[in-house]
């Protein structure tokens, strides 16, 4: 492990049994109290996309929204925003996916991407793959390509990022937390 992901994990709090029993959450809020933390998570993202061919970034709501900002400015690419169902205006597709219990939707808006548009997205956790997926299906479903699905944290056992990957989607994440 490297000294900035040594850095980074010892910054990220974890707060068990929220939002329900069993759930080690992942807090990332301390990252953005930690100037140096900051840094060194957008740089480790900027670095890695500096010469990629990406056109668009697009971004997971909400805490994705906070670092993807930051990667779009320095990368000098569009930003355009994957949202709980009923937050954006105009013309909108949406995509429901599975929870452990009912279901979830999110939304993009029709002109967000388009064809010939190779799209990186982001979040800031992978745990089922369920979200990344649905909006890997939307950036489709509007006609342009994703070229890789990224996020600060990987939870391996719940082998969200494996279904990503099973489903052609290359994912790149920075550290791994290991349990649920
Ligand atoms: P999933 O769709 O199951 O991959 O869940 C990913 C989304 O849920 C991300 O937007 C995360 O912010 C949030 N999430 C799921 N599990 C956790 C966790 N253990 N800690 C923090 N955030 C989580």
């Amino acid at each position: 492990m490297s000294y900035d992901e040594c850095y980074v994990k010892s910054v990220i709090r974890t707060i068990p049994d929220w939002p329900e029993p069993g759930v080690q959450f992942r807090d990332i809020t301390p990252i953005f109290k930690d100037p140096k933390a900051l840094r060194m998570v957008s740089d480790a993202f900027i670095q890695r996309y500096i010469d990629s061919d990406i056109t668009h970034i697009a971004s997971i709501d909400a805490r994705g929204f906070l670092i993807s900002s930051i990667m779009a400015y320095h990368l000098n690419l569009p930003l355009v925003l994957v949202r709980k169902k009923g937050k954006l205006p105009g013309e909108t597709i949406h995509q429901e996916y599975a929870l452990e219990y009912g279901s979830a939707s999110v939304e993009m808006q029709l002109d967000a991407v388009g064809p010939g548009d190779r799209v990186l997205v982001f979040d800031d956790l992978i745990a089922t793959g369920g979200t990344i997926l649905a909006a890997c299906t939307l950036v489709k479903k509007l006609g342009a390509s994703v070229s890789e699905a990224a996020a600060l944290i990987d939870l391996p056992d719940l082998q969200g990022s494996t279904l990503i990957q099973d489903s052609g989607v290359p994912v790149h994440t920075l550290m791994a937390f290991e349990g649920l």
